[in-house]
């Protein structure tokens, strides 16, 4: 790999760290409640396989097939998280290569994959998408259908359901801030109703144009492509 796309990674990466870093002083949070995963749908797996190098071991991608062709090439300490809609033909090849799916946006999604983790063997920590905005356009359960769900999620054994996953709509990031804020609150209602099965504490949302404004609000993943890999040719 060209030592000036190295060069400009880690430089990117040093000045996406500093506004991490001051968006978790603001909201009185450590560094280390927030995970940064890093996109890598637009970069090839030469670049992606410079990331572990700079110690970014968790990566994400929204395609399953785009998954499968880059983890082969990568360290297999890396842990990749699935971020994009899955079809349930794809769940038998994705579930071995991934550590966590953000992406469960239906009912059959998740009894499909409570079979095939059953099959294999494993717990698969989940998180469900929530589609905040209520664009047509977008995947992920209602707000208000979440509670509803709770009896079915209580039967999971092998998925476990740690949190919520969101995009918010593409905007002037202080505009997001209200989406965050309720994503907070139904991540803590969810919490109370499912004690006892399950874990419920991640916020999984921000990415390049509203991050800051995701960590103030209780993110604890970050979903970062464009500002990593601004400057850097595929
Ligand atoms: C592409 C993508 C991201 C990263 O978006 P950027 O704006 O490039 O940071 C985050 N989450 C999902 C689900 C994505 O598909």
């Amino acid at each position: 790999m060209d030592a000036s796309v190295r060069q400009k990674l880690r430089a990117n990466l040093v000045a996406v760290e500093k506004r991490i870093a001051s968006a978790c002083a603001r909201a009185g949070r450590q560094r280390y409640e927030v995970t940064l995963l890093a996109v890598t749908k637009t970069v090839s797996a030469e670049v992606a396989a410079l990331l572990p190098e700079m110690e970014i071991l968790d990566l994400a991608e929204n395609r399953p097939q785009h998954l499968w062709a880059k983890v082969g090439t990568l360290p297999p300490e890396v842990r990749w998280h699935l971020i994009g809609h899955l079809q349930r033909n794809k769940i038998e090849k994705t579930l071995p290569l991934v550590h966590e799916i953000h992406s469960v946006d239906s009912i059959r999604l998740l009894q499909a994959l409570e079979e095939q983790a059953t099959t294999y063997h494993r717990t698969l920590p989940v998180l469900l998408e929530v589609n905040a905005s209520g664009e047509t356009s977008k995947h992920g359960f209602t707000p208000a259908e979440l509670p509803d769900l709770v009896p079915t999620l209580r039967e999971l054994k092998h998925v476990q359901v740690r949190g919520l996953m969101t995009m918010a709509a593409l905007q002037e990031p202080e505009a997001c801030r209200p989406t965050f804020v309720a994503m907070g609150k139904l991540r803590n209602q969810m919490r109370t109703l499912l004690v006892g099965s399950h874990a419920v504490e991640h916020l999984s949302m921000g990415m390049s144009n509203d991050f800051e404004i995701a960590i103030e609000e209780g993110a604890t993943f970050i979903r970062l492509g464009s500002v990593l890999f601004e400057g850097i040719r595929a």
